[in-house]
This record gives structure tokens, sequence and C-alpha cells, in this order.
């Protein structure tokens, strides 16, 4: 298996022992703060500080936690700043552990919020108490047609619910498109859209000191979920296949990305990444292939996971169902396979 460098041994060494990172100069002017994540194995999340001639921009923002917001404010002050000194928070995407604070920090620093705007346009479905049903009853319909049996489907369908208490509704104040200069004094920030991940996820390129904000993208050893979700695009994996294409272009020193560890080989990760999917894509195949129609599911259980199936927990086994689907549909797109709709599914080789 392809490694990649370290850019910090001494974070590579904190990911790795289960323990938690140091605030770090990464470059002049650029830090990296470690905020932690209540109880879930990523443990936190690193928000990257640029500064500015009058305060400081950071690259996400972490969950909404007391915890989350004194690690942050310790970590500025370190840099040499308050959490009233935050001028822009731009958010990779809008997962919780990313978009969580930014509310509160726009609260108490008068900050922008960027976001892209297909990931803005989910917020309310995803967050707003009076929207938030006809979600649970779209992932319902999603699970019943993917073949999730009857008995944990109520239990799957309300699975991650808790999550949104810790993240505040705020509405980014600037959308960011794919392009896009940010326009922070002294840093020539792009930014790269990168869905699959998340619809709106974004990348950020500094060209003239050659990083990658990489958010959940690329990372250094795990892969993002890409799944099927009420939420997501049609094709999601295929999205993603191709964000990751758009960044392997680019010629960078170091990847900064929002778990882990910084790394330096980006073209490297990438081909390992797509080689990931690629193989994951034939083992699908090959367990459609054997089965004479197969539900979703049924496929999800019948795959390789990095632990046994019966030992998942529900939130990752609908993960688990969502991101096999994410292939299939990819398969499907291909000719590869194809689908008879119903209650569940069926799948079948083309
Ligand atoms: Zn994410
Ligand atoms: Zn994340």
């Amino acid at each position: 298996m392809t490694m990649v460098t370290p850019a910090s041994e001494a974070q590579r060494e904190a990911w790795r022992s289960g323990g938690f990172p140091e605030v770090e100069r990464v470059r002049p002017g650029l830090w990296s703060i470690p905020v932690p994540l209540p109880a879930i194995p990523l443990r936190y999340v690193l928000v990257y500080a640029l500064e500015l001639p009058d305060g400081v921009a950071i690259v996400d923002a972490g969950w909404n936690t007391e915890e989350a917001y004194g690690a942050l404010a310790a970590g500025l002050k370190i840099a040499g700043y308050e959490m009233t000194d935050v001028k822009a928070v731009l958010v990779t995407h809008i997962h919780p552990d990313h978009y969580g604070l930014a509310g509160r920090i726009r609260e108490v620093s008068g900050a922008w919020i960027g976001l892209h705007p297909a990931d803005s346009r989910l917020l309310r479905d995803r967050y707003d108490d009076d929207a938030v049903d006809a979600l649970v009853a779209q992932e319902r319909t999603l699970l019943v047609r993917s073949g999730v049996p009857r008995e944990t489907l109520d239990e799957l369908a309300g699975a991650s619910m808790m999550i949104r208490h810790y993240v505040t509704m705020a509405k980014p104040d600037r959308l960011i498109e794919d392009g896009d200069r940010l326009g922070l004094p002294g840093w020539d920030l792009r930014a790269i859209w990168t869905p699959g991940h998340s619809p709106g996820h974004l990348c950020f390129v500094e060209p003239e000191r050659r990083l990658l904000f990489s958010g959940d993208h690329v990372l250094a050893k795990i892969t993002p979920i890409v799944a099927v979700h009420p939420q997501s695009a049609p094709n999601p994996l295929a999205d993603y296949l191709d964000a990751l294409a758009a960044v392997r272009k680019f010629d960078v020193d170091e990847v900064l990305p929002a778990h882990e560890y910084r790394f330096l080989e980006l073209a490297e990760r990438v081909d390992h990444v797509m080689a990931h999917h690629e193989e994951r894509l034939a083992e699908i195949e090959t367990a459609v292939r054997a089965a004479d129609g197969i539900t979703c599911w049924d496929t999800a259980t019948r795959l390789t996971w990095s632990r046994p199936w019966e030992t998942i927990p529900s939130f990752m086994r609908r993960a688990a169902n969502n991101e096999t689907l994410a292939h299939l549909v990819w398969l499907e797109a291909r000719d590869r396979l194809r689908r008879i709709p119903g209650e569940p599914d069926l799948w079948y080789p083309a």
C-alpha cells in the first residue's frame, strides 16, 4: 500500500497513538489548530488559521460544543489572536465537524461565513426542526428500497438525527463558487468545487505557497464517505471521482486536510483513493453477478468492511448501505449493472 509522507511527524504520531496533536505553525502566518470532536473516532478536526493584516481567517470551525469553542479559542491565543479577531470562516462543507461552530464565531467576531451554494441549499432541510421529519421520511424510503430488514428500519432511519444539536443554523454571508478568488489580504486563495463527500464540498488552493486545504476530500489514510442519501446528488461517486481528478492537477508541496495529519504527496494519494474505489466497484459488481437479483443491503452485508458486519453499529451500517448504493448507482450509470425498481430495488448484471 502506498503511504504518503507526513508533513509533521509529531502530528502523525499523535494521530497514530490516539492522542491529540499540538497547535502547530505550518508556515509563517499559517497555523493548524486541532479542535476536539465529541465521541467519534475521528477525535478532532484540524482548523487552519491564516493571518491577515487586521486579524485572522479560519478554514473550517469545529462542532458546536463548549469544549470545541474553548480549544479553538486557546489555539488562536497561541497564534496571538482572540476569537473576536476572526474576520472570515471558510467552510469546506456543511458537516457538523466543519460547520457547527461557524455561527457562534460570527456572533462574537462579526466574521463572514463562506460556503458553496450547493451545501447552503441543504441547510434548512438538514437542521430545521420542521423540515427534519420530511428528511427522515425520505431516508426511510431509501432504506426500504435498499432492502433494509423491517425490524431495523426505524432505528436506521432516525440514526444521526442527534448530530443536529451540535450545529447552529447559520446562513452563510457569502456563497463561494468554483474558481472564486477569496481576496484575503496576503493570500492568493482560490476555491475548487469538489462535490462527492457533500454536494458543495470546497477545497482551497494557494498556488504561491503551494498548499492545498483539502477538507474531507483527500485525507492521508482514510477515504471520506461518499454515499447516496436524500440530500446527495443522484450519482455522488461520479462527482467525487471527477473532483479527485480536478485537485490532482494542482502542483502543491503540502496537503492540509481537516482530519488525521498533513502530508506531502497529493497526486499519489489521489491515485490511491481512485484505485480503492475501482476495487470496491469490482467487488460490488462481482457480488451482484454472483446472485440472481440482490438488494443493496444484502450486497453491503457481503462486502469486506474494516470489521465484521455483525459488529458494525446501526449508524455505521446505514452509512455502509448508502455507500454501497453509491457504487451500485455508478455501475448502473456505466451500464455494468441494472436495477429493477421496487420495494426493494433488485440489482442484476446489465
Ligand atoms: Zn465531512
Ligand atoms: Zn470531517
